[in-house]
């Protein structure tokens, strides 16, 4: 049988969420343009949201089967028990899997899984394969992950014993962080994450390639850092086309049926409009969504709002005021998913009202340019925060560690929307974010090139283990 690495097999294994689906397939696609053979393994219930979700009469979606997945079900519990059924039952599925794969032909050669799946290490020795680790959020959140050590041992963690509030300031490659803006999951108390945390952040070291969806420009002290401990690169894998971002892509990644917006949009003046979501996976409060409901309408400023009610709340359901709906009259549309990368895209966008996903962050400077108003909720959403308003400029903060106001939410709108704050010119900045990006990405740009020398590196690596 042919083991030939010159073109490579890899099999891949996505988290199975909405924010890891999506980048795991344009990863795939990306390799598979380079010459890869690539086996990706979706969930059945993932699978089966992806295909309804594409069909074309949105009416026919019916939200999923989806009563076996104990993904699904689990996405409501703590993220402990949540990622307990990655690591219990799991495994023993993919073990199987992947032990028929390598009797294929052409054979398979390395295993590219989610950072979070800690089985990868075994699973990669026993089948000699090259193990990858695809991280993917942002390499600032990764590397103080990977050095949780360094925090436990300068007292900022864990944080029941901590007693310090003074700036993190000894991380490689990381200039000085508050306490305040590391991952929620090192703010809690709860114990459960925190031995999460610490047992992915082993067994990553162990992997032979860590790939990053992310910038290298945008980031680059905190990768050379990293890349002095383990091969990393920064390869932010999405596929921009002259015709937009992801029009090239043929293969769909929603999980939801996608409402089209673009006949309401195209009625609306340019740069008029606030798109506003939170993401796939959780929603803000109850009291919080009333005040910034209340407050977009006091800005006057029309809006899309993704409102979907599968997320899961911080706290109460997430329901909009009452009466609210009929008060928007043409003001707003609200709609329970949509193409959100069209509706970034779109003219009359002028402002992105965010939760700081990783993803939405990285789409928002790919294809929009429009400033963030930041309302982060959870994890990595936190630091990405600080990325986008102390570090990078882009954006403004629609909460700062107080209840937030109707007034507020009204004000901070108003700003966000005239493109200035504080005399920093966020558009300005935008622009020059979105400019460093664009060369970023660009066929001659550092997520190629960063891209073509890993290819370089695993072939190599996996000539090493056939021998
Ligand atoms: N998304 C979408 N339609 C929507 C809202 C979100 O397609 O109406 C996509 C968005 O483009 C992004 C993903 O859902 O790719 C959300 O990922 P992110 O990392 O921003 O947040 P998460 O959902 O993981 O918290």
């Amino acid at each position: 049988m042919e083991n030939n690495n010159s073109k490579p097999h890899a099999i891949m294994f996505p988290l199975p969420y909405q924010g890891y689906v999506t980048p795991s397939i344009q990863l795939a696609m990306k390799l598979a343009s380079k010459g890869f053979t690539i086996t990706f393994v979706n969930t059945e219930f993932i699978h089966h949201q992806i295909i309804t979700s594409s069909q074309p009469d949105y009416s026919t979606v019916d939200g999923g089967s989806g009563d076996d997945d104990i993904f699904d079900k689990a996405r409501d519990l703590g993220l402990d028990i949540r990622y307990k059924t990655m690591t219990d039952g799991f495994p023993a599925h993919v073990d199987e899997l992947v032990g028929n794969l390598v009797k294929s032909d052409p054979s398979v050669s390395c295993l590219i899984a989610d950072t979070f799946y800690t089985w990868a290490p075994l699973i990669s020795q026993k089948y000699k394969l090259v193990n990858i680790s695809f991280w993917t959020q942002p390499a600032l959140v990764f590397n103080i992950y990977y050095h949780m050590d360094f925090l436990i041992t300068d007292g900022h963690f864990p944080p029941q014993y901590n007693l310090k509030d003074t700036a993190i300031d000894y991380i490689p490659g990381v200039k000085a962080i508050e306490p305040k803006d590391l991952s929620s999951y090192l703010q809690e108390t709860d114990k459960g994450p925190h031995e999460f945390f610490d047992k992915v952040f082993k067994e990553v070291k162990s992997a032979d390639f860590i790939l990053c969806n992310t910038i290298q420009e945008l980031e680059s002290d905190t990768i050379f850092a990293l890349q002095e401990k383990k091969p990393i690169f920064a390869i932010s894998p999405q596929v921009l086309s002259p015709f937009g971002f992801a029009k090239s892509s043929t293969v769909p990644t929603s999980l939801r049926a996608k409402f089209d917006c673009s006949q309401w949009l195209n009625t609306k003046p340019r740069g008029s409009g606030l798109y506003i979501s939170f993401g796939s996976f959780i929603s803000p409060k109850k009291c919080d969504i009333e005040e910034i409901a209340h407050g977009v309408l006091f800005s006057g400023m029309n809006f899309v709002w993704v409102l979907h009610h599968d997320a899961v709340s911080c706290e109460e359901s997430c329901v909009l005021p009452f009466g609210f709906e009929d008060m928007i009259k043409d003001k707003g549309l609200i709609v329970p998913w949509c193409n959100q990368v069209e509706v970034l895209s779109h003219p009359s966008i002028g402002g992105f009202l965010t939760h700081c996903g990783w993803n939405s962050i990285l789409e928002s400077l790919q294809c929009s340019g429009v400033p963030l108003l930041c309302f982060p909720l959870k994890g990595d959403q936190i630091t990405n925060r600080k990325l986008v308003v102390d570090d990078w400029r882009i954006g403004l903060n629609l909460c700062d560690r107080k209840p937030l106001t109707r007034l507020e939410a009204a004000d901070k709108i108003k700003c966000l929307m005239s493109g200035k704050s504080d005399g920093h010119e966020l558009l300005e900045q935008v622009i020059k974010v979105r400019q460093t990006v664009g060369n970023a990405m660009a066929k001659d740009g550092s997520c190629e090139k960063n891209l073509h020398q890993f290819i370089v590196d695993v072939k190599v690596k996996i000539g090493e283990r056939i021998i």
